[in-house]
């Protein structure tokens, strides 16, 4: 390390909503800090994943930063459930208007990050060689940002053009006229099926795993409920804050509600029905014994199953796209724009997998079993290493050289997914044992910030040098995560979830985000502020 190296308060790795916010966060404290971000611009997730069909799970209005009244003020929302280029126009206006890229050094990959008991503080070394010092280091590097490539034999081999969904160009990509295939069937690829299926000659889809998804229900917002929102965001940041995921669902309820008042199993036959033909398809995964009662679930599927032979066309089409021996609710929910509707289209081609194996990719596309498949564009919907893979991609050394990897080799260990016992001064947002991925991430996002911030500011304030999770509190929080998750359709044995890990070969199957719920997470957290930073050890 040169002796110019300056000593910063904190280095913060990752400028996407939590790399931004914290930011706000930090020029609060009048900390020095520097932030390093891999891409050229703000906005993570809504920066890569520029796939067509991309847009936002929950309603847009609650995935938003509720730390300004001012910001929330600025900015109008336009569809219930935003698409990318309006959530990165929001984070755009969002950087703008706290003139936050000044504070970003962008195309500054961090490979490495090592603490130095000796003087203690965080060296931490981009690909460039670039070094940075910190007391403090801060992992805002995403749960969902290094995708994940199949090792597909022959994967280098192909000569058309190949995209990730997660990595997807800045330009328009144009179909027309090509022969385009898509690998998967999770969100990514269900949300850009319709899409891509609008202009490409033929859209080979393939599927080794039938999704569960639901409708959507995505519409345009009216200058009315915009201006009703801007009236009531105080309230509605209120109970978002004390929910189960993050959400008030303001203005949705009764179509996005949670939970019904009645078990699946205590209607009769015709009573579901009548309440789906009512409700939606969406309803039927509200039940409450629905999510804990596999018999209740079934039930639900079997519901769902036959809503896809009443959707699709094509009997075979239909067969395959049947999810069975997985429940609903294990996985994250994925929502659509018309995906089924994709497969009523001539030039869509369902490749099922589960019929004819996936070969191998050679230089003209992809051989099943059954037969080849010539491709001009190859798109792999294929998902993340969720959760650990963006911290495990950085050599990350803790006390005595011990590397983040190696401790989690069977999988995260965390105290409260804020900070991992050996590695002092360092915190992850939205980390492992954490709700994270289980909440609207922006309002869990905001809260590890604020959290964190206000223990940088209590360790001023006492001055204290470091915070370093107990082995203790760290093991008890893994089991509390572990008890809390176990009996639910999460873990079930027959889930195969990238919560999980298993979507990549090797990872543990360890169940990673915490499902105790935002509200009780939060409180728990303060709990432990408030009572001196309880499970840490200060020095
Ligand atoms: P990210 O947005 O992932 O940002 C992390 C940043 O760190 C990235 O810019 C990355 O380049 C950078 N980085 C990583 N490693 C390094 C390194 N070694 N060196 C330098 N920089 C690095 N959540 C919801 O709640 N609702 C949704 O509807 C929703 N939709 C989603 C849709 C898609 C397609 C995906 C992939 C995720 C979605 N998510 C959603 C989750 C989403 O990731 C979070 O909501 C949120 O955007 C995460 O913000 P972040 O800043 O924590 O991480
Ligand atoms: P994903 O859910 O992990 O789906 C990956 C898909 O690729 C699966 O269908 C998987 O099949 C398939 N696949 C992986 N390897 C394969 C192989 N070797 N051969 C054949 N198929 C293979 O990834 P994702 O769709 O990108 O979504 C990840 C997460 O990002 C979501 O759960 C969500 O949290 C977030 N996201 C959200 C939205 C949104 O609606 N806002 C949109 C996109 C993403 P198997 O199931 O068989 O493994």
């Amino acid at each position: 390390m040169s002796d110019q190296t300056k000593m910063l308060d904190v280095v913060v790795v990752g400028a996407g909503f939590s790399g931004m916010y914290l930011i706000i966060k930090l020029r609060e404290l009048g900390m020095t800090y520097t932030v390093l971000e891999q891409g050229d611009d703000v906005g993570g997730t809504w920066y890569w994943n520029r796939y067509p069909g991309a847009r936002c799970d929950i309603p847009t209005i609650e995935y938003s930063y509720s730390f300004d009244d001012e910001l929330e003020q600025s900015w109008d929302w336009q569809e219930l459930m935003a698409a990318q280029p309006e959530i990165l126009g929001y984070a755009n206006h969002v950087a703008d208007r706290y003139d936050l890229r000044e504070d970003i050094r962008f195309n500054t990959a961090v490979v490495s990050a090592e603490y130095q008991e000796d003087g203690s503080f965080w060296k931490v070394v981009a690909a460039s060689g670039e070094e940075f010092a910190s007391r403090f280091l801060v992992m805002a590097t995403g749960c969902l940002s290094v995708p994940n490539w199949p090792d597909i034999p022959g994967r280098d081999d192909y000569q058309g053009r190949v995209i990730h969904t997660g990595l997807w160009p800045h330009e328009p990509v144009d179909f027309s006229g090509l022969k385009v295939g898509i690998v998967g069937t999770g969100s990514s690829a269900v949300q850009s099926i319709p899409e891509i299926a609008q202009t490409a000659e033929t859209l080979y889809v393939f599927q080794r795993t039938p999704v569960y998804t639901f409708p959507a229900g995505n519409h345009e917002l009216t200058d009315e409920f915009r201006q009703d929102i801007k009236t009531r965001y105080a309230d509605i940041r209120e109970m978002q804050r004390s929910s189960m995921a993050g959400m008030a669902l303001y203005g949705v309820m009764g179509r996005l509600q949670d939970i019904a008042d009645v078990n699946i199993k205590d209607l009769s036959d015709a009573e579901r029905r009548e309440r789906l033909a009512e409700e939606g398809l969406p309803s039927i995964r509200r039940y409450p014994d629905v999510m804990v009662d596999l018999e209740a679930n079934e039930i639900a599927c079997e519901l769902y199953r036959e809503y896809i032979r009443e959707v699709v066309e094509d009997e075979d089409a239909a067969e395959s796209l049947l999810p069975l021996g997985y429940p609903i609710g294990c996985k994250r929910q994925v929502i659509d724009i018309g995906y089924y509707e994709a497969f009523n289209q001539d030039n869509v081609c369902l490749v099922d997998l589960r019929k004819e194996a996936l070969q191998n990719i050679n230089q003209a596309g992809i051989q099943t079993t059954a037969q080849q498949y010539d491709l001009d564009v190859l798109v792999y919907a294929t998902g993340f290493d969720a959760m650990t893979g963006a911290l495990t991609a950085v050599d990350i050394r803790g006390r005595d050289g011990l590397a983040l990897k190696e401790k989690w080799q069977d999988g995260p260990r965390s105290y409260l997914g804020l900070q991992v016992a050996g590695f002092p001064n360092m915190f992850t947002v939205t980390g492992p044992g954490s709700p994270s991925v289980l909440s609207n991430m922006i309002c869990s996002i905001e809260q590890h910030c604020d959290w964190i911030a206000d223990g940088l500011e209590y360790l001023r304030a006492n001055e204290l040098q470091t915070i370093e999770a107990k082995e203790g509190s760290e093991d008890a929080w893994v089991k509390h995560v572990n008890e809390v998750a176990d009996g639910t359709m999460l873990t079930t044995p027959s889930c195969a979830s990238w919560y999980l890990g298993v979507n990549i070969p090797g990872k543990p199957r360890v169940f990673m985000p915490y499902v105790g719920g935002v509200g009780a997470y939060r409180d728990h957290c303060a709990a432990i502020a408030a009572e001196g930073y309880k499970g840490f050890e200060l020095g």
